[in-house]
Parts: structure tokens; C-alpha cells; sequence
């Protein structure tokens, strides 16, 4: 299952596919909200970042934000996607506490952006996701149901807040793809800078569209969107179950109900929130406070030239510029930052090793002290000067390591390390003779054996030779002296 990211939920006689479609709600990295210049920091306190326009005072009217379009274009641009040069907004009707206009402005038959991909590297090769279209609309406020044992609350902050919804096409198949889809797209709004992709403070959420069919049917099953899902662990767990219920119904000979679900968290479960029946008639309408949203190919051409290099080509220039792997230079790209430290670390040292260090020491360290690569404790500066320190043959490769240990705490210059605990490699073939001599009159029954065939025991002399060397024994060297030695 793995290998192949092939994903089938199988019952006795029958092999059914899970058929996925996301829609992501991504919000704008912007200093103000969609319509209106109030703050959009998160964690204020509640209702500070409220202007007149967010609590729908009567007679205020929204002014576009320039630079959230902007925003929206380039992530167009990023998911290789149609820009439209007209787009409408709409009124999308309904009444919640938490919605003080009674309506959520929106775009629906007209978006800003069109058709576009986004390519997945999955184990078995790649595999391109169709976007359907992104579009431009406000956040609503937020009820706060646990203050207060009789009463409900009204945030405000986020009124008003703009977000990009990208919907995917039902091109996804498995929990694997969806999780590869959701950081593909992350990474790409980080690059570009148009989304934190911070799904705690939910920056990032998920309505996961999920159906099931017999495998080789050509086509789709009735869907179930479940609505509102926060975590990419999450979105594999209700799709799971979600799959499950629905071909346990097939295999009862039930038909699937069109709904909305909600998935809990702590059940593991999904349920109805509401069937088709009763599904909200929005009564989309455009909004006659403002005006079809036209974008000039100036402005489109300038926002190109500000597009940075994105991870696809990123990797592609990776392997070819210096020889890493597929493996290697995925790890390496998908986050924007890594991809910096990276480029920072081999201006002026090895590649190959600064690879080996940044994917093995240095990301051990960041996951076991949960820290961002830019919360690094070993800056790009001295990991390459202790990169350097290996390479020109001054310290082992293993003797790093513990120079690397003392780095951590303070970001300390690792010469410095190496001067002040005498870690310097001993590359004196003299020297290192002497200590070879030693080993070999200490162990003359043991060079016996090896000369009589048992070749199996020169890893035993080096390690003698280097335990006689405290460790800093140039192991290359001792290699090679040992080999003259012991066969000559
Ligand atoms: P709506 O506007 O009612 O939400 P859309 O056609 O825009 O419907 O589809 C919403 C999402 O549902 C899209 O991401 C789409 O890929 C997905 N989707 C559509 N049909 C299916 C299906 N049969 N199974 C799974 N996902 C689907
Ligand atoms: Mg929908």
C-alpha cells in the first residue's frame, strides 16, 4: 500500500477507491483585512481589530484591498493557474451570530483565478492535482461557546479577514496524497509569501470532499463534504472513516445520503450536520457595493517579476546544479527556509556534507528541540565553518559530532571548540606510526591470525590505533599506514 500510494478499502468480494476533493481556506498574509484597514494580528485581544466596516455599521461600504488581490494573483501564479482579468464579487446570504453583515462577500460564478495544478512527489513518481479555482472572500467573526455557561460570545477580530478558497479537483486518492497535497500547497504560499500555512491558529483549514466507487467504475460516487477540518492528521482520519462508512452503506445495499459532516476529533468519527434537503440556499447575488474587479496586464506582469524561485524549480536547479537526489533536494526545498540555510552553508563549503549535516545532525536537533529551522542554534555561518573544519582534514567526521554537541548552546565558533579541547585531528603519519607500532607489538598473536587469512581483524587494529589516538587518530590515515604495516 505504501509503495504504490495506492489506497483501496476492501470487503469480501470488493475493492472500492476513495475519490477526495479539498476545498482550502488559506488566509491572506496581509496587514489588513479584505474591505477594510483594520489590523489582522493574531492572539489580539477580542474585538480590538474591529472597524465599523467588520461590525456592518449601517451605511458602511467596503473599499478593496489592493494588496490582498495581489496576494491572490500570486498564489494564481504559483499554482501555474488562469488569471481572470474580471472578476465579480458576491453576496453569499445567511444569518449566523458571528456574521453581523448577514451575508459573507464572496465570489462564485466569476473568481479571480481559473484552472491550474499542483504537482505531488509521491514514492511511486509524480502525480499532478487539478485546481478547479481560487477565489477571493471575507472571514466571518468567531462564537465563543466555553466563557460563559448561558451565553454565547462574539470575536470580531476576524471579520473581515481575507482568504483565498482553492478548490481541488476530485483528482486526490488516497490520506497519503491528500497530506502531500496540503504541504505542496503550504509550501508554494510560503514561498510566495500570500499564506503562513499555521494551521494551529488556522491560518490553513480543509473542507474535505470524500466519495467511494468500485474500483474500475468510471464514475464518481454521491460525496459527503466534511466541513472545517484543521489538521492535516485530521483530514486523514475523518477521510478514513468517512470511506469506511460509506462503502459499509454500498456493501448494505444503501444508497449515500449528499450531506455536510462534521468530523470529531475525539471520537474519531463523522456525523450529519445537515442533508441536502435542508442545505443553505445562499442567494448569491453580486454585491452592488462594489464594482467587477478588473486586472490590468501591467499589473499582472508586474506581480510575475516578483515571483520567486518556487520549490519545483528550486529541486530541478538542486539536482542539476549539484548532483543531490529526488530525496535529497525534496527535503531540502519544501520549506522555504531550509531551502536558505542550505544555499547559505554551501557558499563556502561542501556540498555532499552540508547536505549529510543539515538533513541528519542539524534537523535531529530542531525536531527533538521543536524549532524552526530560523530558530536554528547553529547558524549557516559556523555549521559551513565546521563543515570546512572536516573537509580540509583538520577534525574526523566523528570528532565533528562532538564539536557539533558543544555548538548547540550559544552557537559557538567551532575552531574555537576544537582549539580549546585539543580536538585537532592528529594527521602526523609519524605520529600516528609510532601508535600503529604500539598496537601491533601488543597484539601479536591477533596480527598472526590476520596474516594467516582472517582479514575480518583490521577493523579490530583501527579501532586500537584509534582508541590509542583518544579519538583523533586521521582515519584515512591510519587506514592506510595499518594496510602497508600489516601486509607488508
Ligand atoms: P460545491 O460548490 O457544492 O461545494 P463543487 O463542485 O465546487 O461543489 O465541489 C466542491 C469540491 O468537491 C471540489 O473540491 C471537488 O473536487 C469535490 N468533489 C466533487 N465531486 C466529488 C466526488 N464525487 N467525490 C469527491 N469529491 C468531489
Ligand atoms: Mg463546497
Amino acid at each position: 500500500m505504501a509503495e504504490t500510494n495506492q489506497f483501496f478499502i476492501e470487503r469480501e468480494q470488493n475493492k472500492y477507491e476513495v475519490v477526495i476533493g479539498l476545498e482550502v481556506h488559506a488566509q491572506v498574509t496581509s496587514a489588513s483585512k479584505l474591505f477594510s484597514s483594520s489590523p489582522t494580528k493574531f492572539g489580539a485581544e477580542p474585538n480590538t481589530q474591529v472597524s465599523l466596516v467588520d461590525a456592518a455599521f449601517p451605511g458602511m461600504l467596503p473599499v478593496i484591498n489592493e494588496f490582498c488581490v495581489k496576494q491572490a494573483i500570486k498564489t494564481g501564479i504559483g499554482l501555474k493557474a488562469k488569471i481572470n482579468k474580471k472578476s465579480i464579487f458576491d453576496r453569499k446570504n445567511y444569518f449566523y451570530a458571528d456574521l453581523p453583515q448577514g451575508y459573507q462577500i464572496s465570489q462564485y460564478k466569476y473568481p479571480i483565478i481559473g484552472e491550474g495544478k499542483v504537482i505531488l512527489d509521491m514514492a511511486d513518481g509524480q502525480k499532478e492535482i487539478g485546481i478547479e479555482r481560487l477565489h477571493l472572500e471575507q472571514d466571518a467573526g468567531k462564537s465563543i461557546h466555553d466563557i460563559d455557561p448561558t451565553n454565547t460570545f462574539v470575536d470580531l477580530n476576524r471579520s473581515g479577514v481575507a482568504l483565498m478558497e482553492i478548490v481541488s479537483k476530485p483528482d486526490l486518492r488516497s490520506p497519503d496524497e491528500v497530506n502531500a497535497y496540503i504541504k505542496k500547497l503550504r509550501s508554494i504560499m510560503r514561498y510566495l509569501g500570500t499564506c503562513d500555512g499555521n494551521m494551529q491558529e488556522g491560518s490553513l483549514r480543509a473542507d474535505v470532499n470524500v466519495s467511494v466507487r468500485r474500483q474500475g467504475d468510471d464514475n464518481f460516487g454521491t460525496r459527503c463534504e466534511i466541513k472545517n477540518v484543521n489538521s492535516i492528521k485530521f483530514m486523514q482520519m475523518a477521510i478514513i472513516y468517512e470511506a469506511n462508512r460509506q462503502v459499509d452503506l454500498i456493501e448494505e445495499g444503501k444508497s449515500i445520503d449528499q450531506e455536510t459532516r462534521l468530523f470529531d476529533t475525539k471520537k474519531n468519527e463523522t456525523r450529519s450536520m445537515r442533508s441536502k434537503e435542508d442545505a443553505h440556499d445562499y442567494r448569491y447575488f453580486p454585491d452592488p457595493d462594489l464594482l467587477p474587479l478588473e486586472i490590468s496586464d501591467e499589473f499582472i506582469s508586474q506581480i510575475k517579476d516578483e515571483i520567486p524561485e518556487l520549490p519545483d524549480e528550486k529541486k530541478k536547479r538542486f539536482i542539476d546544479k549539484f548532483n543531490l537526489s529526488s530525496y535529497e533536494a525534496n527535503i531540502l526545498v519544501s520549506d522555504i527556509d531550509t531551502s536558505k540555510y542550505f544555499e547559505e552553508v554551501i557558499k563556502n563549503s561542501d556540498v555532499k556534507l552540508a547536505t549529510n549535516w543539515i538533513t541528519g545532525e542539524l534537523f535531529a536537533v530542531l525536531n527533538e528541540k521543536n524549532l524552526e529551522i530560523s530558530e536554528s542554534p547553529v547558524s549557516s555561518y559556523n555549521l559551513s565553518k565546521l563543515i570546512n573544519l572536516i573537509k580540509d582534514g583538520t577534525i574526523s567526521g566523528k570528532i565533528a559530532k562532538t564539536v557539533f554537541e558543544e555548538m548547540i548552546d550559544g552557537d559557538k565558533d567551532p575552531q574555537t571548540i576544537v582549539d580549546q579541547k585539543g580536538l585537532k585531528q592528529e594527521s602526523d603519519p609519524k605520529a600516528l606510526e609510532e601508535l600503529i607500532n604500539k598496537v601491533i607489538k601488543n597484539n601479536t598473536s591477533k596480527v598472526e591470525e590476520y596474516k594467516s587469512g582472517k582479514e575480518k581483524l583490521f577493523g579490530f587494529f583501527v579501532g586500537q590505533v584509534m582508541k590509542e589516538s583518544k579519538g583523533k587518530g586521521n582515519p584515512q590515515l591510519i587506514n592506510k599506514i595499518l594496510k602497508e604495516k600489516l601486509n607488508g
